[in-house]
């Protein structure tokens, strides 16, 4: 079975070709790069416009280029449904009903967040794990009961990603500060800021504005990297302790833009070797957003019927993981 996945949420232009016979996922990626300031939703939704066709062209030739004997280019479209940016999400969601249109093959409408889980269960093969994600826009921790992933603890103000841009945009850098920030905290060393964990929840409102602060009197920017670092992925492997712990799980997969930094990654490896938890990280080209997810979930979706017509396709800016009934675990799974 051959999927065309679809995404569009933020700042990721991206459409993937996943293949299940082969396991091969082919992904065209084209990112939105504000020249300053955060992303502009009215310039990412421009940008959407402008560079989904020539991605989805790119993969359309690939999959055309790559089917042997009768079997179909494309069996079915996926598209990234929510959560995200409205403007950036209503031409995802057109260019997706469009394309499955002129194909006549069913479309599938994937949870974006959902998709950043599901790529590190099908990568490990771990079979229910906790999942951390450290995206831009979100930060949670989510657990499969009863036909749903629940969310166990999350953030209580804004994602992860989107906090340590807040900072960076203070010192003048340009967006996405994630990487700039890593770059500069192999020079510095421990300071003191906020540390905010509420039972599951956490809070980064708190050690932005301190971060600001110490910047703006005078500390280092490479000691409050540093220290950013440590404090904000402390606060995220505590919490994901505490949930391997609470649900007795004893696997642990991370999604996600924020996955990409080292020092996240060595915390929760550290953390899982301690308490004799397995620990799967996927490459940097599925934790960052990337059409190679949505394809790889609309074919587990596919394949249990978990279809969409046009009429009942809408995009929700809101979409929430635990929304999504989760119709491919188990029998129905590739
Ligand atoms: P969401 O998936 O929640 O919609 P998003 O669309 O912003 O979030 P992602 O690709 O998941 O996109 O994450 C982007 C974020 O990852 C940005 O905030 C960026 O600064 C951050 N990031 C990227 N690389 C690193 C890194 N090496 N260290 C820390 N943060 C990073």
């Amino acid at each position: 079975m051959r999927v065309l996945g679809i995404e569009g949420t933020a700042w990721a232009a991206s459409a993937a070709l996943h293949d299940t016979e082969r396991d091969e996922t082919f992904i065209e990626s084209d990112p939105y790069e504000p020249d300053s300031g955060g992303i502009h939703p009215r310039e990412a939704a421009e940008h959407m416009s402008e560079a989904i066709p020539s991605v989805v062209e790119t993969v359309l030739d690939h999959a055309e280029q790559t089917a042997e004997g009768d079997e179909a280019p494309i069996d079915a479209v996926a598209f990234s449904r929510g959560p995200g940016l409205g403007p950036c999400l209503r031409i995802v969601g057109t260019a997706a009903r469009a394309l499955a249109g002129a194909l006549d093959v069913p479309l599938v409408g994937v949870n974006h967040m959902v998709a950043h889980l599901e790529i590190g269960r099908h990568e490990s093969g771990f079979d229910s794990p906790v999942c951390l994600n450290a995206s831009g826009a979100n930060a949670h921790l989510l657990g499969y009961h009863n036909g749903r992933y629940r969310v166990l603890g999350e953030t209580m103000d804004t994602g992860v990603g989107n906090a340590i841009d807040k900072f960076t945009r203070h010192v003048g850098w340009t967006h996405p500060g994630g990487p700039k920030v890593e770059q500069a905290a192999a020079d510095g060393e421990y300071i003191d800021l906020p540390y905010t964990v509420k039972g599951m929840d956490f809070s980064f409102s708190g050690i932005m504005s301190a971060a600001k602060q110490a910047y703006d009197d005078g500390e280092t920017v490479e000691d409050i990297c540093f220290s950013l670092q440590e404090h904000v992925f402390g606060m995220l492997t505590e919490v994901a302790e505490r949930a391997l712990s609470l649900t007795g799980t004893d696997e642990l997969v991370l999604g996600g833009g924020v996955g990409q930094n080292a020092r996240l990654r060595e915390m929760l490896a550290s953390m899982c070797e301690e308490r004799g938890a397995a620990f799967y990280a996927p490459d940097p080209r599925f934790l960052r957003d990337n059409a190679g997810m949505i394809a790889v979930l609309g074919a587990k979706m596919y394949a249990a019927g978990d279809t969409i017509e046009i009429e009942d396709s809408a995009i929700d800016p809101n979409y929430r993981p635990d929304q999504v009934p989760v119709t491919w675990r188990g029998a129905a799974e590739s």
